[in-house]
Formats: C-alpha cells, sequence, structure tokens
C-alpha cells in the first residue's frame, strides 16, 4: 500500500536528533516555556522573514487568538463581518465565529482554489473589517490584490498560513504579507510536530505582545492578569521537536515539488484536471505543496480504483464549511464553484519520504484509469 502520509518514516528520518533534543527537555527539568521555545520562535520568525512569532498550542488557536487580540486592541468588535473563502477548512470559519465575529464567504478562484480576489470588494460594507486568507494546498493566495484592497477599505488581513510553511509570492513568503498569520504544526503539515503546535508570526510588536499574554491565561507577569486569557502553549518538547525538523524544511518542500513536477508533466488522462492548469511557470516555483489536489467528475470511482491499485488517497474537504451541521445559519447559502469543488477533489499522495518508483505507479494507474 501507497500510504497518503507515511508519518512515521517522516519523522524517523530524524530519529537520533529527535532522541536527543528530547532526552535534552527532559534532563533540563524545564517544560513549558523555556529555551526550546524562545529558540523555535526565533528561528521560525526568521525562516518567515517577520519579526515575531509566537508559539501557541495548535493551529485554529492561533487564528483565535489573532482576531481575539485585535478585539483587546479595540480593532474588531463584536459582529464585525470577516471576509474568507468558502471552499476552506472549517477551521478558518471557527476562528472567526469563536471571536463572535460575522464570516462572509467567497467563492474561490477555480484554478487556484484561492479567495478570487475579483469578488471581493463586492462584498464590503461599514461592517467589514477584515479579511482571513487562507494559503490552499500550499500555494499563497492573490496577495498583492487582497492587500491593495484592504488598504484601500482600511481591513485587517490575517494569512491563514497552516498549508503554506515556505511559500512565496514575490519573494514574500507566507506569514509575512498580513498584519499577522496563523501557522499550525499538526503533524501532517509540512513542517510537523509530534504533536499539536501552532504560531502566530507579525510584525506588530504591540500585537505580540498581546498574544503571548492571552496564550498564557491573559498574563505577563505570574498572577496578574490583565486579559481572560486561555491556557494555548507550545511546550518545551513540542518546540524542540520543531526546533529539529525545520532545519530540513527547505529540502523536504523540494521534494515535495520534484514529485508535484513529476505528476504535472506526466499525469495524462483527459479525465483529470490537474492543479496550477492556468498559471504560468513562475508560480511553480512559490508553491510549497502542502497537498496535491486534482480534479474528476467521477472521483469517487477514482479514489475506489486507486484504493484497489494500492494507493491511498484523500479527500480535502468532501464537505464545505457552509453545509456542515455545525453552521445551520448558513445552510440556506449556494456556493456553486466550491460544492463542485467540494464533490471532484482528489488529493494524492506527495509526502516527503514517498518515493520516485511510488510516483510511478501513481502516474501510471491515473493514466489507466477510464
Ligand atoms: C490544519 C489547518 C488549521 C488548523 O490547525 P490545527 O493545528 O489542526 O488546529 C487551520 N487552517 C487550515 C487551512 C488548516 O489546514
Amino acid at each position: 500500500m501507497i500510504n497518503f502520509l507515511n508519518l512515521q518514516q517522516i519523522n524517523q528520518q530524524y530519529n537520533e536528533e529527535l532522541i536527543e533534543a528530547c532526552t535534552r527537555v527532559i534532563n533540563s527539568g524545564w517544560y513549558i516555556g523555556g529555551s526550546e521555545l524562545a529558540k523555535f520562535e526565533q528561528n521560525f520568525a526568521s525562516f518567515c522573514g517577520t519579526k515575531y512569532a509566537v508559539g501557541v498550542a495548535n493551529g485554529l488557536d492561533a487564528l483565535v487568538l489573532v482576531f481575539r487580540a485585535w478585539k483587546e486592541l479595540g480593532k474588531l468588535k463584536d459582529n464585525d463581518e470577516v471576509l474568507v473563502p468558502a471552499n476552506t477548512y472549517i477551521a478558518s470559519i471557527l476562528a472567526i465565529t469563536a471571536n463572535n465575529l460575522k464570516p462572509i464567504l467567497i467563492e474561490p478562484d477555480v484554478n487556484t482554489y484561492n479567495l478570487d480576489s475579483g469578488l471581493i470588494e463586492s462584498q464590503i460594507n461599514d461592517k467589514t473589517k477584515a479579511i482571513l486568507a487562507v494559503h490552499l494546498y500550499g500555494q499563497l493566495a492573490d496577495m498583492p490584490s487582497i492587500k491593495a484592497i484592504a488598504n484601500k477599505h482600511n481591513l485587517l488581513i490575517l494569512e491563514d498560513s497552516a498549508q503554506a510553511h515556505g511559500a512565496k509570492l514575490d519573494g514574500i513568503k507566507a506569514g509575512n504579507w498580513g498584519d499577522a498569520a496563523g501557522f499550525s504544526f499538526y503533524p501532517g503539515k509540512n513542517l510537523g510536530a509530534l504533536g499539536d503546535a501552532g504560531a502566530i508570526t507579525t510584525n506588530d510588536a504591540e500585537l505580540a505582545n498581546v498574544l503571548i499574554a492571552l496564550r498564557n491565561y491573559g498574563s505577563h507577569e505570574k498572577y496578574k492578569n490583565i486579559y481572560a486569557g486561555v491556557n494555548s502553549r507550545l511546550d518545551e518538547i513540542q518546540a524542540a521537536m520543531l526546533n529539529v525538523k525545520l532545519k530540513y524544511l527547505d529540502k523536504e518542500i523540494l521534494h515535495r515539488r520534484t514529485i508535484a513536477q513529476a505528476y504535472l508533466e506526466n499525469i495524462k488522462n483527459p479525465l483529470i484536471k490537474l492543479p496550477l492548469q492556468n498559471k504560468n511557470a513562475a508560480l511553480y516555483d512559490q508553491h510549497v505543496w502542502h497537498l496535491f489536489v486534482i480534479e474528476c467528475e467521477k472521483r469517487d470511482e477514482l479514489q475506489k480504483y486507486l484504493t484497489e491499485q494500492g494507493i491511498q488517497t484523500l479527500i480535502h474537504y468532501p464537505i464545505p464549511p457552509h453545509k456542515q451541521q455545525a453552521y445551520k445559519e448558513l445552510n440556506h447559502l449556494s456556493f456553486p464553484i466550491t460544492e463542485g469543488i467540494h464533490n471532484q477533489v482528489l488529493s494524492l499522495p506527495i509526502g516527503p519520504t514517498l518515493t520516485f518508483t511510488e510516483v510511478q505507479k501513481i502516474i501510471e494507474s491515473i493514466n489507466e484509469f477510464i
């Protein structure tokens, strides 16, 4: 069986270093808020090109806490509207509604799966205060246009960068385009911890300072609480794992790109729509291929066929947020492009330990699908 993503293999590549880092933390006797976290925050900010990175417990909290901090700073208030792509992962929407803000869903571009920037301005009114730009599947959203619109209408930009560590556009990385960005280090992400972890990047010192308190009960100083904060800390063990794995992220991205290139050049089946269809080559080396997503009208048959061939695939995502039971108030909405995407997408294996023999087998199997 070719696994969609072999986490065991991925982490075993760095076994010795991970065990050594783990041992170092165990022997330090210091498990929360220590030198491993400080080092990771520095390393990750430097990787993204931002002034600050603030470690938190997971990617959802990263997004939730940025909106929360903006409320504490008086930049947002209850019922303000946040523009967000309709086809995103549910976490983006949860971060908005968890803060009593209102998600305004916008259709994505059918070719990039990211926010269609041409549709943003018609949704802006007096209540619109922010754009949550999601870099879905590992490719940056159309940030130059989104930034121009945000500047014109005085909107905040939060990047959901959970799938886009290291992705670039015009030489600027994910996490350094908006006013702030949320990252996830869930084990299956391009930079994955060995458990849950997340971070926020920003160049805004004031925001970073509020976030540092919010993640720790709203406190900068022990037993002195400025905000009614939460417990959302990135612990020392996970920070130590991430310090090891961050060193190899660029190498792993290159491996993903080589596989993506092989898929793009060799999958030749008229039933399959490949990603980046209408995109020029210049964009190619900016994508970090968290997911390699193809489309097929007979998606369910294709998935079943590939399973029979010993190839595991996944669907990102089968149900869009506005059709989820959790969001009954959105169920009446209709987003045909988003719904079409959810009916047709299929994610192929593209992990950092996938071999070229396996890639060859996947290409051949897809080309033989009728
Ligand atoms: C994974 C993911 C998140 C949430 O990250 P967690 O660490 O699982 O909380 C948010 N947004 C997107 C787009 C994601 O893919």
